[in-house]
């Protein structure tokens, strides 16, 4: 399961097709995610410089 960086809730992405670079918004504290992994589904904050 993949959790939220910012609230740690979990995000229901089974069946979603998950692309690396997404962005997508938590659903329970709204915060931009990007996806950087597909497999396992890894994201971070959309808004973080690397
Ligand atoms: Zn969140």
């Amino acid at each position: 399961m993949t959790r939220c960086p910012e609230c740690e809730s979990d995000l229901e992405l089974d069946g979603y097709e998950i692309d690396v670079g997404e962005t997508m918004n938590c659903p329970e504290c709204g915060i931009e995610l990007r996806v950087t992994s597909s497999e396992p589904v890894t994201v971070e904050l959309a808004d973080q410089e690397p």
